[in-house]
């Protein structure tokens, strides 16, 4: 079982679940419990793998993928030969480095196009998700129950890393959350949910969603007392300016991690200074999953490469030296469904040296992501907004989008769009993004051609705030 390394003085006690009735221990997993540790197992050896014996075994893996593409889906066939691919050659570095990038335009215009014809049993159901991404372009990915698989594998090597104490308190406050009886309250778990709570025992956990604002963010923290909490983090930036604001903090708090946005140096500081506690990042992407966690011993991010191919290439399409900033041109390894062959996800991100914990897992220094504002409600609540993307092109053809509070009452909503809109369209739009953010503002448009610019330092805001 991969763990902790027993070497390690003060790693904390992890005990197994069991689930045959009448065993203990040693424990007997799940169905998918095992299989997780299976993966688990392997994670715990391929981390310490060489760079050159990681991506060897990628490219293994990788020329079985573009196969598949070649021969069930016809759109990457084209592309495929156009590229002077020839299923019969195999894989090299430089026949990978020849194939095109996959924008997100590109998959916004292919559609369903890009999904396999043939799809193996074992990876049904597939699961459908929309994405914004880093860039407020939207798409539609489709990926399978592997994919899933892999997720939770990397989640579970991230708590395993970071030597959590599975018996903790765990607190979420995400997008995402399950609805819990009224969307201002949060929902109590006994255990801390898959994947955790696949495997280990587990302390309770509670998810919110954010129908909470800040404030109520920021009571609920203080009287349930988490060990853990998982954030994004703009929100978690607004949590901590409210409490510091009360000479407030969550006292019993040992770690924040965070998801989703670019976390600035500023932040870390912020969260070690008001709380007290180190800051956790992953690099991760609904298309592709967890692209890359935070070391354990130090602050460079390691690539997942049992997962993903991650590239960050310059200006010219080559790959960037340790130092250098970069496009991010990512491939899973596993998403059989809608393979995603150099994917241009519309972040940046810095290059980093090899790490000095030893693991051969490539590295990033920085990432320049997705970046997010609070929303302020008129009535004074703060909010990380949600926007309601993921229906804008069931109304218009929607390229990119970017909103911006402009006053309390006010939104500019900005588009790049592949026609004019219509006055039905607009007020439809109006009314999809007023019911997201949770209160009647004023929407104007702004129509942009080609690319809604990104801030000086290279992040696209896919919500900006006006208001102080
Ligand atoms: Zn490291």
């Amino acid at each position: 079982m991969a763990r902790a390394r027993p070497d390690r003085a003060g790693a904390p006690a992890t005990a197994l679940r069991s689930f045959h009735e009448g065993v203990a221990w040693p424990a007997l997993p799940s169905q998918r419990g095992a299989a997780l540790q299976a993966l688990l197992f392997q994670l715990e050896q391929t981390q310490w793998w060489t760079p050159a014996r990681l991506v060897e075994h990628q490219l293994r893996q990788l020329a079985g993928l573009v196969r598949h593409a070649w021969e069930t889906v016809p759109w990457h066939r084209q592309r495929l030969a156009d590229a002077g691919y020839r299923p019969d050659e195999g894989l090299t570095p430089a026949r990978w480095r020849a194939l095109p990038v996959l924008g997100r335009r590109d998959i916004q215009d292919a559609g369903e196009g890009l999904l396999s014809g043939r799809l193996p049993p074992e990876y049904t159901p597939t699961i459908d998700t929309q994405t914004s991404g880093s860039t407020g372009q939207p798409v539609k990915i489709r990926g399978t129950q592997l994919d899933a698989l892999m997720w939770e594998a990397i989640t579970l090597r991230e708590h395993l890393w970071h030597r959590r104490d599975f018996s903790a308190r765990l607190a979420v406050i995400r997008a995402n959350a399950p609805p819990a009886g009224g969307a201002a309250r949060a929902l109590m778990q006994r255990d801390w949910g898959p994947p955790a709570g696949e495997v280990f025992e587990t302390g309770p956990s509670a998810v919110m969603g954010f129908g909470l604002d800040v404030a109520a963010q920021a009571l609920w923290l203080m009287r349930h007392e988490p060990d853990y909490l998982l954030t994004y983090p703009a929100n978690l930036a607004a949590l901590i300016r409210h409490c510091s604001a009360r000479g407030e903090r969550p006292s019993r708090l040992k770690e924040v991690r965070t998801i989703g946005e670019t976390v600035t140096p500023e932040l870390r500081a912020a969260c070690l200074e008001a709380w007290n506690v180190p800051l956790v990042d992953a690099y991760s992407s609904q298309e592709l999953g967890y692209l890359a966690l935070q070391c354990p011993e130090g602050s460079l991010y390691h690539v997942m490469s049992e997962s993903v191919l991650l590239e960050v290439l310059d200006a010219g399409g080559a790959p960037c030296a340790p130092g250098e900033t970069g496009r991010v041109v990512a491939t899973g390894l596993h998403n059989l469904a809608m393979p995603l062959l150099r994917y241009e996800l519309g972040d940046y991100a810095e290059a980093g040296p090899p790490c000095s914990c030893g693991r051969g897992l490539p590295t990033l220094k920085r990432i320049l992501g997705r970046s997010r504002n609070m929303l302020r409600l008129p009535g004074g609540a703060l909010r990380w907004p949600l926007v309601g993307f993921s229906r804008y092109r069931e109304v218009a053809p929607i390229r990119q989008y970017q909103l911006v509070q402009r006053t309390l009452e006010s939104i500019e909503a900005r588009f790049v769009v592949d026609r004019p809109l219509g006055p039905d369209e607009e007020a439809r739009l109006a009314g999809v993004i007023r019911s997201a953010l949770g209160h009647d503002f004023r929407i104007t448009f702004a129509y942009f051609d080609g690319e809604i610019p990104r801030t000086a330092g290279g992040k696209f805001e896919e919500f900006v705030s006006e208001v102080e």
